[in-house]
């Protein structure tokens, strides 16, 4: 048992932090690259060979022998290569180095990453290179410990092969944008960054590691092809929130420990909906290092989970009919001046800031709803978004009552600087006080302003937080640059301050305010009110994807400088075929486990059922009808499975994706209907009670 303090101390250990940097570096090294992290300036490369003596001698001391570029490849996976510190010496021995050039650039063997036409195979080279701005870490496994350098991946020209390039390029982009505003509003930058916060909260399924392996489509699709409804599953409600079985609490507990080890700061751990699935949640940090934190906390679940006898299942459906896994994206902008600018402010002048982000907001998801989507679009997230538990596949915002009420003034209160009746006048009146927090909660909304930040529900629980994340510091910036480029113009015109903001913004909320919605996001009732007010709708992943390859994507993408046309096409190619792949694999998945393991149990009970009605007959001439009656459905249902899995064959040899898909579900219904009818003893995969309840 470990004691809090002994946490404490703990805490960051394998992290090559700001701390260890001012005890392993010179003064001048020290304040160089601080200052880069601090203010994102490029480093300076005089510095590198000495700050990587520095890492390798602070990672040897720890035991690691080898070192990694740390990358987000376009797979959603994270990927390394190591090498080892040691070189020969020339004269029959060895050392151990690292260079600086080694820190700065490394040459992985690229040609099999995804690229989406991006890299010819004649300049089949990519190039990782150091983000200093995340600190480099230590990974312990059986093999050893690994000092892993996180690094952006590019091709020959610099172009972005990986998910932490226009991750970075995109902050800058809303840097830019807030620090303009920040001057509109009289906010000193001093050199100091904006940056967005991010703070993901994780769902996930454990299930003990033997029923895991008993399941093919477990094992190779991540989510179950098959599979009874039990009578008992979530309906009770009693597993949201409740007391953590032991053996489950310390597996949290040992994820915690680790996590904290590498700096991860985990403080959030409990029981979700649907048994069996839990959540895990950090403090919210710099969305850069969020993102790799959360790419980390994904990879140490599943080797803690293995270490305690459990799979970790990360899929956004393992199961069906049951709630399904998300990653609550909560993301804000800390300004250049420290504060949070989605906190509503203590005076007339913060509270204009504040408003302005709120509408920023509003307008950017409005008119980005249809690429807010497409960042959340996933063969595995299309089985979540939309049913029951989910957000809908319709982006809305919900704002609650009283910030609603607040932006109504404000689109009454047009241009006029005159205080008009009640209404609130934007930098002249105090807003309310506005409830934080769970107190104003809609679950229901796939976007939702939960008091001083916006939680973007549709991330599927899988999928590396980036790319929601690009998007959403892009299109925010979009609109800042718009509304910026509007006052500085203004102001120079000698108009007055509150009175032309309360005008631009009473614009934004007028052309804007149908992507508001606070009522229930699962009823049928929205989908038709979300038609007709003409809110984009797209249910499913290819037609999400399409987005990608709007000209109003294109535009804004490369306006700002995140990612060229070439580099967002590609982007399309890799996640479309991505998803094509894991349709197929999900197809060809479902038919052997249909033909191989449920047939043969099937056929099997239906000789033994004959047998048994025979022996019967032999011995007692006694009434079988109710068991006729039973073969008989076993013989029905069976029969329509194996034409299912024809279908589903057919669908496969005509490469016919949408197709497969449908087949796929068509031809789990007989199954499931098997699995209630032939005996326990035969059926050949774990049930679902039986990896939700046994653990
Ligand atoms: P819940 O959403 O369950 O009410 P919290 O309000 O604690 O829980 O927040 C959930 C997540 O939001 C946590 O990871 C938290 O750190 C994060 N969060 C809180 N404030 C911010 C912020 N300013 N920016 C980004 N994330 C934040
Ligand atoms: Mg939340």
């Amino acid at each position: 048992m470990s004691n809090i303090q002994t946490l404490v101390d703990q805490f960051g250990e394998n992290v090559f932090s700001l701390k260890v940097m001012r005890e392993y570096l010179s003064e001048a090294a020290f304040k160089s690259l601080s200052s880069t992290i601090h203010t994102g300036v490029t480093i300076d490369p005089g510095i590198a060979n000495e700050v990587a003596e520095a890492m390798k001698l602070w990672a040897m001391e720890r035991g690691a022998t080898h070192y990694t570029h740390w990358f987000q490849p376009l797979t959603g996976a994270t990927a390394e290569k190591h090498d080892s510190f040691l070189v020969p010496d020339g004269e029959g021995g060895a050392l151990a180095k690292f260079s600086g050039e080694e820190l700065i650039q490394g040459e992985p063997d690229a040609s099999s990453f995804p690229s989406g036409g991006l890299r010819a195979t004649f300049e089949a080279r990519g190039y990782t290179g150091w983000d200093p701005t995340s600190p480099a870490f230590i990974k312990y496994d059986a093999a050893g410990a690994t000092l892993c350098v996180p690094t952006v991946f590019c091709g020959y020209h610099g172009e972005a092969l990986d998910k932490k390039t226009p991750l970075l390029r995109s902050m800058n982009a809303l840097n830019k944008e807030i620090c303009r505003l920040g001057k509109l509003f009289g906010i000193d930058c001093n050199g100091s960054r904006a940056v967005a916060t991010l703070g993901a909260e994780q769902e996930y399924f454990l299930i003990d590691k033997e029923f895991y392996e008993m399941r093919l489509d477990l094992l190779q699709c991540g989510r179950t092809l098959f599979g009874r409804s039990p009578a008992k599953h979530q309906q009770l409600e009693d597993h949201y929130f409740g007391a953590i079985k032991s053996r489950v609490l310390a597996f949290m507990a040992d994820l915690d420990k680790e996590l904290w080890r590498l700096g991860v700061p985990a403080r959030t751990r409990h029981n979700e909906v649907c048994p069996a699935q839990f959540e895990i949640a950090p403090m919210f940090e710099e969305l850069n290092l969020a993102v790799d934190h959360n790419m980390l906390t994904m990879e140490i679940m599943r080797k803690v989970a293995e270490e305690h006898g459990f799979c970790c299942l990360l899929h956004e459906k393992p199961f069906a009919g049951v709630n399904g896994s998300g990653k609550h994206n909560n993301w804000s902008v800390c300004g250049p001046d420290g504060k949070n600018w989605l906190s509503p402010g203590d005076n007339p002048h913060e509270n204009a800031k504040f408003m302005t982000m709120i509408c920023a907001l509003m307008k950017a998801v409005d008119v980005h709803a249809d690429l807010l989507r497409a960042t959340v679009a996933t063969a595995g997230n299309d089985h979540r978004l939309g049913a029951n538990e989910a957000p809908p596949a319709i982006i809305s915002i919900f704002l609650g009552d009283q910030l609603t009420d607040i932006i109504e003034q404000i689109e009454q209160g047009g241009a006029s600087s005159s205080k008009r009746g009640g209404l609130i006048e934007l930098g002249v009146d105090s807003i309310p006080h506005l409830p934080r927090g769970n107190t104003d909660r809609n679950r229901t909304s796939p976007f939702a302003f939960t008091g001083n930040k916006f939680e973007f529900r549709a991330v599927g629980s899988e999928q590396n937080p980036s790319a929601a994340n690009v998007v959403l510091n892009t299109i925010v910036a979009e609109v800042l640059d718009e509304i910026c480029t509007k006052m500085e113009k203004a102001v120079a015109a000698g108009e007055e301050f509150n009175a032309a903001l309360q005008s631009i913004l009473g614009d934004i909320v007028k052309k804007h305010k149908r992507v508001l919605f606070n009522g229930d996001g699962y009823t049928a009732d929205w989908v038709a009110e979300a038609e007709r007010r003409g809110l984009p709708n797209l249910r499913k992943t290819p037609e999400a994807l399409a987005v990608y390859r709007t000209e109003k994507a294109r535009s804004l993408f490369s306006k700002y400088q995140v990612l060229s046309e070439r580099e967002l096409e590609s982007r399309y190619e890799v996640y479309i075929e991505g998803y094509q792949r894991v349709v197929l694999i999900e197809a060809r998945c479902a038919v052997t486990i249909a033909k191989t393991l449920i047939a043969p149990a099937c056929i099997s009970a239906q000789s033994e059922l004959a047998d048994g009605i025979k022996a019967v007959k032999e011995v007692s001439g006694g009434s079988v009808s109710g068991v006729l009656s039973l073969l008989g459905d076993i013989c029905t249902q069976t029969e329509v499975m194996l034409a299912a899995i024809k279908t589903l064959e057919a669908k496969i040899e005509e490469g016919d994706i949408p197709g497969m898909i449908e087949a796929t579900q068509a031809l789990r219904v007989p199954a499931d209907e098997l699995e209630g009818l032939i005996p326990d003893y035969l059926w050949p995969l774990p049930s679902y009670a039986e990896m939700l309840f046994m653990m």
